[in-house]
């Protein structure tokens, strides 16, 4: 190879583009003690390599019910086919561990050198995709061209691709990444991963607290970044055999700044307290099983596939349960519902025409409002039956001698497809929730569970998106 193709470098590590690598690379820092890459020294690496190789060798040679072959678990699916996983691995420590060593050692620049596959630097290692995480199987992240036996990879990137267990949110089966446009939130991620990571190894899964999410996680480092416009990604994997799978799930750019309207603001953190409790799942001891703050966190995160829950949707739904909320509430969760458009979709409909249309023959047209309400909860989200129930609507109002102010052009928006017409259907649906809540329609019987009261108020002093603080407690 032309070694001018090379790109010459002293640096040691380079956090590069690669979603995997860039992680990994974070994750050496945190462990090396340094703020970015471009600090570390080779002796960094040295310590870094040496923590990983003990790492390794203590999960792939413990017992299989201790807590420590939890991390064995994490390292199969994300290595399955490697040294130190193989169901053939040596079950002796010292031959293990030279056979690691070798992994991380630095590059013998007398070998021919050849530019590194993640970061372009000199690298005279060639690695197999066992050592690689996602490389090569049909849902890779990368894939050989034809005639390589391998890919170089620089004694950086190598550290790198074996830190990102650390580096990353794992299950026993997975693990996730997170990437954004903000270098401190990237790396406030890596820090919990990290700390994360020594627990599982010491603890095993059960010793953490359940009901905390990547999301959750991301959503707090993405406040802590500040306000600007910035994308996250999350990738999830499992490098398995058999059946690879990579999710990708992004939150818009505007999601910083949705959340600092949130925290600034007193209606809008009651109404994402609100939700965040609404979600929250208990055992019949009062144990937490589903994290009601990292389920809400999960509902700004986009599924690539579309296949995820909107923050718009479980608003909505939840508004819907009109036996639960007491006006205060009620409109928190509206007034959440509607920022939410505004910052994240640009979105500020007047609805206020339609919304007392409808109020107003919920109110007064014929038979019971609660029956009339049933029959818009039904029509609300197709705009062609909204449309028929609009039109009825205005008829009969009419008839009954009442003033009806608006007209049907006014309501096209809502009743047509266009984009974010469905958005808007569910917004008129808790606008009308609320008008009718503030002329006291009884539709509904308020709750009477004082005890739930006084914990919702009690949570509203707090702040938003908490973390269990114990779930990494003493190890
Ligand atoms: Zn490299």
């Amino acid at each position: 190879m032309d070694p001018v193709a090379v790109a010459s470098t002293t640096r040691h590590l380079t956090a590069t583009s690669h979603p995997l690598q860039r992680a990994g690379a974070w994750a050496v820092c945190v462990m090396a003690g340094r703020a970015s890459a471009g600090q570390m020294v080779a002796a960094d690496l040295d310590a870094v390599a040496t923590r990983i190789v003990e790492d390794v060798a203590e999960a792939a040679s413990a017992d299989k019910d201790t807590p420590r072959y939890d991390w064995w678990k994490v390292l199969f699916a994300l290595y399955p086919n490697s040294k130190a996983t193989h169901a053939s691995r040596p079950r002796d420590r010292t031959v293990l561990k030279s056979a690691l060593v070798e992994m991380f050692a630095p590059d013998d620049h007398d070998r021919p050198v050849r530019p590194c596959t993640f970061c372009g630097a000199g690298s005279t290692s060639i690695w197999a995709k066992s050592m690689l995480p996602m490389f090569d199987t049909n849902k890779a992240l990368n894939t050989l061209p034809p005639g390589l036996a391998g890919w170089p990879v620089c004694r950086g990137c190598r550290l790198a691709m074996w830190a990102l267990p650390y580096g990353s949110w794992v299950t026993a089966g997975s693990a996730t990444v997170l990437s954004c446009e903000q270098d401190s939130a990237e790396r406030e991620f890596a820090e919990r991963n990290v700390v994360r990571a020594r627990r599982i190894m010491h603890a095993g899964f059960t010793g953490l607290v359940a009901g905390v999410r990547p999301e959750l996680v991301t959503l707090r480092a993405l406040r802590n970044a500040g306000p600007d416009l910035s994308a996250t990604t999350l990738w999830s994997f499992k490098n398995d055999n058999q059946e690879p799978w990579l999710r990708v799930t992004r939150t818009r750019r505007a999601v910083p700044t949705f959340l600092a309207a949130v925290q600034g603001n007193a209606p809008l953190r009651r109404g994402w307290r609100l939700l965040e409790t609404a979600l929250t799942q208990r055992d019949k001891n009062g144990q937490v099983t589903v994290g009601g703050p990292a389920e809400a966190a999960r509902l700004l995160f986009e599924a690539e596939d579309g296949r995820s829950r909107s923050l718009s949707r479980q608003l909505h739904d939840l508004l819907w349960d009109t036996d639960r909320w007491r006006s205060q509430d009620r409109a928190a969760l509206t007034r959440l519902a509607y920022s939410y458009e505004k910052e994240v979709h640009g979105m500020e409909p007047n609805l206020s025409g339609v919304a007392t249309l409808i109020a107003d023959w919920i109110e007064h047209g014929s038979g019971s409002p609660r029956g009339r309400l049933a029959e818009y909860r039904n029509a609300g989200l197709n705009g062609y039956r909204l449309g028929a129930l609009l039109y009825q609507a205005s008829f009969r109002l009419k008839f009954d001698g009442r003033a009806v102010t608006i007209s049907a052009e006014e309501w096209k928006p809502l009743v047509t497809q266009r984009p974010r017409a469905w958005e808007q259907r569910m917004l008129l649906a808790a606008e009308v929730l609320r008008i009718l809540d503030q002329r006291g329609v009884v539709v509904n019987t308020p709750p009477a569970d004082e005890r739930e009261r006084e914990q919702v108020e009690q949570l509203m002093r707090e702040p938003i998106l908490a973390l269990h603080d114990d779930e990494l407690g003493p190890a």
